[in-house]
């Protein structure tokens, strides 16, 4: 009875590899969950890439890909999930942001479109199903597996998500602006008691009042949260692209030294709650 979380892609905004960004790597959002025999996948940034090869050395053809939102760093890793053009593979996307505006396939086959890209969302031959689902229901990918969802502050909306299987609960929450000195309630009744809260950090609260307004939150307000909400472990995660190693290593050693609980997530750094 375990959750095992990868995370293949932890940066926010834009793709971002330089001989500066390889300790903690250079994909954008997504990560995969392992629960009951079932791969759940958490947005398709570049990260998926990676991702898609793993499940084809691993030939896996199902999985569900849950989306926070459809900004380019969550979806533009799509076109490149090498399974889906696989006619014996199977894949069903959900989101919950788009229900009154045409939904989520309607954006996934727009980002594969003439003159933006040279091939069709139909030339996946996989049987790709589309779902969208109302922030605040609760989804069942699997037996015992039970995924919440909330609304989150973003512009144009966005949905963290929180896995519960066998006791444990991991929480993804991203992309989220905070305002300073007033928890965010919806995440803190969310988060409450999980194991794992891999949260928007894409920021320093020294950083954050020149980007207000820029729909992200920074780690010490992760730290704030968790602790507030009695979670046991936050996963710094959305990097800014602007954060190399060197950054990226000062923050972490920052954001552990406040609260033991916190690490800063890497591309490909696996994550086992049991
Ligand atoms: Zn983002
Ligand atoms: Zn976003």
């Amino acid at each position: 009875m375990s959750i095992e979380v990868k995370f293949w892609g932890v940066r926010g905004s834009i793709a971002c590899p330089s001989p500066d960004h390889v300790v903690y790597g250079g994909n954008t959002s997504c990560l995969e969950m392992r629960v009951a025999g079932k791969v759940l996948i958490f947005d398709a940034g570049t990260g998926i890439r990676n991702l898609g090869k793993d499940l084809i050395r691993r030939k896996v053809t199902e999985a569900t890909i849950f989306l926070t939102h459809t900004h380019w760093d969550h979806i533009n890793g799509f076109p490149f999930f090498v399974p889906a053009y696989n006619p014996k593979a199977a894949f069903h996307v959900m989101a919950g942001h788009l229900t009154d505006q045409g939904g989520v396939e309607r954006v996934f086959s727009a980002q594969m479109a003439n003159p933006t890209f040279p091939v069709p969302l139909s030339a996946m031959q996989s049987k790709l199903t589309f779902e969208d689902f109302t922030v605040g229901d609760d989804l069942n990918p699997g037996e015992g597996i039970v995924i919440r969802t909330a609304p989150l502050r973003h512009p144009n909306g966005a949905t963290a998500f929180r896995v519960e299987y066998g006791g444990q609960a991991v929480c993804y929450v991203t992309d989220t602006e905070h305002e300073p000195g007033k928890p965010d309630e919806i995440i803190l009744d969310f988060i409450r008691d999980a194991d794992l809260v891999i949260y928007d950090s894409t920021y320093t609260d020294e950083e954050f009042p020149q980007k207000i307004g820029w729909g992200h939150s920074t780690w010490q307000e992760g730290i704030r949260l968790c602790r507030a909400a009695n979670a046991k472990r936050l996963a710094l995660f959305h990097h800014d692209p602007d954060h190399n190693d060197a950054a990226m290593t000062a923050i972490e050693q920052q954001a552990k030294s406040t609260w033991s609980g916190a690490f800063a997530a890497r591309d490909e750094m696996v994550v086992v709650i049991e």
